[in-house]
């Protein structure tokens, strides 16, 4: 395991997405490389890809003024998903 790797690892996926989610509604030009302890800027904005966090996504949160953008596991194969708020429970796959 890398430096890089072992620090990452002192976090949950889950607390990485939380933080990567919370950086990017926080800001239009959040500060990436100080934000998860071993993941730089360009694995951060992968991660965000990943898990669907797109411009569009955050300019209707911050629309909507209440964020409800999370991390949730689907009720149905318990994955998580990027969930677009409480009634959204669901992931992709299974919402077909
Ligand atoms: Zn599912």
């Amino acid at each position: 395991m890398t430096e890089k790797q072992a620090a990452t690892a002192a976090l949950s996926p889950a607390e990485v997405d939380r933080r990567i989610i919370a950086a990017f509604l926080d800001s239009e030009d959040p500060a990436l490389d100080a934000l998860v302890p071993g993941l730089d800027e360009a694995d951060i904005r992968r991660r965000a890809a990943a898990i669907g966090l797109t411009r569009e996504l955050v300019r209707d949160a911050r629309v909507a003024g209440v964020v409800r953008l999370a991390m949730r596991a689907c009720i149905r194969c318990d994955s998580p998903f990027l969930s677009v708020g409480p009634q959204n429970r669901l992931c992709r796959r299974c919402n077909r």
